[in-house]
């Protein structure tokens, strides 16, 4: 039941009623359930908060998890092919055929598709891509991400590694109150040299605050959201003040789309909503033999965790 209700009746049923606290519920929401308080429902909201009381970090930086995935993928005989756009996957009498952008193609009997169902509609037809169609208009939201990653000199300790600061004030093209920071580790040789820690900021946006600019428009907006933040940032680190930002980069929902191809630069998955909850999400075994759904747009959602528990019951259903 408590997919179907949301945090917004347990506060008023509760009369939580301090404003600083309904603040913190609203920020710390929207980076976990992707929602805010009135639609996130109770029950995912729970694993949310209760979640950043439970973050490991990885020495090397995000991408080496992923490593240890592929080195242990490779040693069980799979092959990974690196910058390989798919263009189409196609049914066909035996399986599916999937074409690359570059031509080449492959005939098999099952896939397993990380691709966010979005895409899904542009490189699939007949039936498959109805199906594509019609979960794609039902979950056609997603949040952009604007992020911020620069050096800095620190040689003290920090009391934490994470830390969600909030605003008085919306962050101009954003709608978000708040931004998170992640430090990397004082000891972490791979993020940066000896004395230094690299600092990456994140927070949403909408995909729209950011298509059909000009390239002067574009770049303004990124530089008014870019410092809008370091000020921020100088305020709640003092201790940082002084240091020099080094290789200071700003990244919008457009670079997402570029480096990654996902569809309008959609990150973070679907939002979890009281209206269309999880049991209408796409399933991870989807309608068609042998095509399979991974990823942050299909059961169970988005965050890594999720997508880790989305992949296992593949692996469950393919080995039963
Ligand atoms: C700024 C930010 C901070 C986040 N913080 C957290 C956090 O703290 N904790 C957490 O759990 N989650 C976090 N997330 C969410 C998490 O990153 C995602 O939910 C997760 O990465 C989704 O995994 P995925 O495999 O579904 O998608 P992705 O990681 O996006 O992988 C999809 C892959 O498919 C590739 N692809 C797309 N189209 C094609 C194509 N046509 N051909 C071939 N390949 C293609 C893409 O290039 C990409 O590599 C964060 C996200 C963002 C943006």
């Amino acid at each position: 039941p408590y997919i179907f209700k949301s945090v917004h009746h347990f506060v008023e049923k509760y009369n939580l009623t301090d404003a600083a606290f309904h603040r913190f519920l609203q920020e710390q929401l929207l980076i976990t359930t992707q929602n805010t308080i009135s639609d996130s429902p109770f029950l995912t909201a729970a694993m949310g908060l209760a979640y950043p009381s439970d973050t490991y970090y990885p020495v090397g930086g995000m991408y080496k998890p992923a490593e240890l995935l592929f080195e242990s993928f490779k040693a069980s005989g799979g092959e990974v092919k690196f910058k390989k756009r798919v263009k189409a996957i196609n049914k066909t009498k035996t399986g599916y055929s999937i074409r690359l952008e570059n031509g080449e193609e492959f005939h098999v009997k099952n896939v397993i598709s990380n691709i966010p169902i979005w895409n899904m509609v542009e490189m699939t037809d007949g039936k498959i891509k109805k199906y594509f169609e019609e979960k794609s208009k039902l979950f056609n939201f997603s949040w952009g991400a604007f992020t911020v990653n620069f050096g800095i000199e620190s040689k003290e300790e920090l009391d934490s590694l994470y830390y969600q600061i909030h605003t008085n004030e919306k962050i101009p093209h954003s709608d978000s109150n708040s931004f998170f920071v992640s430090f990397s580790h004082i000891d972490d040789r791979q993020r940066a040299p000896e004395g230094s820690r690299s600092v990456t900021i994140s927070l949403h946006t909408n995909v729209k605050n950011w298509i059909n600019l000009s390239t002067e428009e574009y770049n303004q907006k990124k530089e008014m959201t870019t410092s809008t933040i370091l000020s921020h940032f100088d305020i709640n680190f003092p201790q940082f003040k002084n240091s020099e930002k080094l290789h200071l980069l700003s990244g919008t929902p457009k670079t997402f789309q570029f480096y990654t191809g996902r569809s309008n630069g959609f990150v973070g998955g679907i939002p979890h909503s009281v209206s269309k909850n999880l049991l209408k999400m796409p399933s991870n075994i989807s309608p068609f033999d042998g095509l399979y759904l991974v990823g942050d747009t299909v059961f169970p959602g988005q965050g890594t965790p999720a997508v880790v528990l989305g992949a296992l019951n593949i692996v469950n259903e393919i080995l039963n």
